[in-house]
């Protein structure tokens, strides 16, 4: 039935995804350095400065990774706050532990090893959930966007960057011809995976524009919802809020 083929397509996707970020843990962050040429700390700085977060706020950063967000955010919220470092796979978030605990970064900080679809934490208690390049990697959005909603506490912020469309179609053609051509080499050369980076080139042709992924927001129940595009629109930062 058809039911049964997206069945079996979901689950493939989930072992796809697994795959790829078990085999990237090790080089994950020389290589987001290297494939953005370092843009990617100045959109997660936007990030933070949209975050609103102040001491004592909890704060959950899904699909964490190797920690970038949750460690400005540690620092952020004090030891009166909390932070949650939540990622499905367990490569990724045993990198991220290593590298914030040789940053300092402990006490206000916890590890979570959790798929976005069914968040294992309570109902309104987070001030804060953010998710970085996360988004794409999900087999079903709208039930991460419902379990996201339904962990935020009332007046809560959902922040989500991820790759979007390029506004200007010239640099739509530079960026396709980039990251068809020069990612997967580049993934070859430096972590001899290309097939890993081939993956990431598809997931940001597949994933939804910017006027589409606002929707889901809002069909999430998201409120005043909008987004920003950085970088011409090859990546885009969505907010909305639950109240
Ligand atoms: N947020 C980090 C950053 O910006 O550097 C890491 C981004 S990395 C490209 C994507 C992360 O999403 C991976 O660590 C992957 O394991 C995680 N991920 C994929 N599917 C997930 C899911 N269903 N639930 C939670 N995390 C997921």
């Amino acid at each position: 039935t058809h039911f049964g083929y997206k069945q079996v397509a979901a689950d493939q996707k989930e072992g796809l995804v697994a795959d790829v970020f078990h085999s990237v843990a090790a080089k994950y962050d020389v290589m987001n350095d290297l494939m953005s040429l370092g843009i990617h700390r100045l959109w997660k700085r936007y990030t933070v400065d949209c975050s609103g977060v102040r001491s004592g706020q909890k704060v959950l950063d899904l699909a964490g990774g190797t920690g970038d967000l949750a460690s400005t955010f540690s620092r952020l919220v004090g030891s009166s706050g909390q932070v949650v470092l939540a990622d499905i796979n367990y490569s990724m978030l045993s990198v991220g532990r290593d590298k914030l605990r040789n940053q300092g970064r402990v006490g206000n900080i916890e590890y979570v090893q959790a798929n976005a679809e069914a968040l294992p934490f309570p109902d309104n208690h987070f001030d804060l959930v953010t998710m970085a390049f996360g988004l794409r990697n999900v087999t079903n959005k709208d039930n991460a966007l419902a379990s996201i909603f339904r962990v935020l506490k009332p007046g809560g912020r959902l922040l989500v960057l991820e790759f979007s469309k390029p506004v200007l179609p010239a640099l739509s053609k530079v960026y396709d011809a980039y990251s068809f051509h020069v990612l997967p080499v580049m993934g070859q050369l430096v972590a001899n995976d290309r097939e890993s980076y081939q993956y990431l080139a598809e997931s940001i042709r597949m994933h939804p524009d910017q006027e589409t992924l606002k929707g889901m927001f809002e069909s999430a129940g998201f409120e005043h919802c909008r987004f920003d595009n950085l970088t011409g629109g090859i990546v885009a930062l969505h907010c909305g809020y639950k109240f």
